[in-house]
């Protein structure tokens, strides 16, 4: 089994340090615009070659696409112009756009959409770490539009690490992801933001910062190379989330100024209801 993963950051990597030390690639070949990066996997023994688009897509068996999700949509047509029994999968956090440019594509079939929800704030080779996928969900889109096949090739694989494969439909993954990740996001860097425009001296920030601020901040941490076009791809949603999300900063603010602590601690208690979902 020979993997080509195109785009050796983060998620990438991590996936090509597991598959490999699971056995289930026999050679992981590194295709990246950033020759830094390929010299990094090297280093990390994250790919056992590196070659150009072309050349890895005629040497694989299965090809993952991990780069940000805006340079996915320039790569995969003619990806799959050049594949014949390959398999093409993605790991990107947006679905709908990638999967409207190729719905007509006469290789749609060899192409399977998916999202593992596993992540760190870091970036690059660097960050990939050997567990982060274990015992996580993934999310297969669309999947009648896969050939059967191919479908049976991606969910070995993420069953081999393993993870939990679920299937959903690109709009209602776009719209859950706008939710369970995309807008935490925003409220993370916000914070950050609001933090940083207050305390010039961040040597400060770091001597007071407890446990509960380095947790909610954590996210802007994040490379925005990432998150803007996951921004741009799932505007819409986001701005509905976004709306939402301000509306409920609102309620807080107008009860401080009315000084309704009963309300106030009501708002909490409604919020704490989040402890019977995440433990
Ligand atoms: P990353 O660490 O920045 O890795 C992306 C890699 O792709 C970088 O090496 C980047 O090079 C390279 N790249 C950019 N454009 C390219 C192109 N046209 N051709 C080849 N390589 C290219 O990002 P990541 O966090 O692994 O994210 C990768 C994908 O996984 C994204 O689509 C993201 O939505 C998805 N995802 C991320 C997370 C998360 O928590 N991070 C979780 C689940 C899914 P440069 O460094 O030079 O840009």
């Amino acid at each position: 089994m020979v993997i080509s993963i195109v785009g050796i950051g983060l998620i990438g990597g991590s996936l090509a340090i597991t598959l490999k030390e699971n056995g289930f690639a026999d050679s992981i070949i590194g295709v990246d615009i950033n020759s830094d990066n390929i010299d990094k996997a090297y280093r990390r023994r994250l790919i056992d070659q590196d070659m150009s688009l072309n050349d890895a897509i005629n040497a694989s068996d299965i090809i993952i696409l991990s780069t940000p999700v805006d340079a996915m949509r320039q790569l995969l047509p003619g990806i799959l112009n050049q594949v014949e029994h390959q398999v093409v999968m993605d790991v990107g956090s947006t679905k709908v756009n990638l999967l409207n440019d190729i719905k007509q594509h006469p290789q749609r079939g060899r192409f399977v959409a998916t999202h593992p929800m596993a992540g760190t704030e870091y970036s690059g080779p660097e960050a990939a770490l050997p567990n982060l996928f274990d015992h996580k969900c993934t999310v297969i889109c669309d999947a009648m539009d896969s050939d059967e096949d191919a479908l049976e090739k991606v969910r070995d694989l993420y069953q081999s690490i393993p993870m939990k494969v679920l299937e959903l439909d690109a709009k209602s993954h776009d719209v859950h992801t706008a939710y369970v990740s995309h807008i935490s996001h925003i409220s993370s860097f916000a914070l950050a933001l609001t933090v940083l425009a207050k305390e010039k001296d961040e040597n400060r920030i770091f001597e007071l910062a407890s446990g509960g601020f380095g947790s909610t901040v954590r996210l802007a941490k994040s490379s925005p190379d990432m998150w803007v076009p996951i921004f741009k791809q799932n505007r819409d949603n986001v701005l509905d989330v976004l709306d939402e999300h301000i509306n409920q900063l609102a309620r807080f603010r107008s009860l401080l100024i009315k000084q309704d602590y009963d309300q106030f601690h009501q708002l909490i208690q409604e919020s704490n209801e989040i402890k019977r979902i995440i433990k």
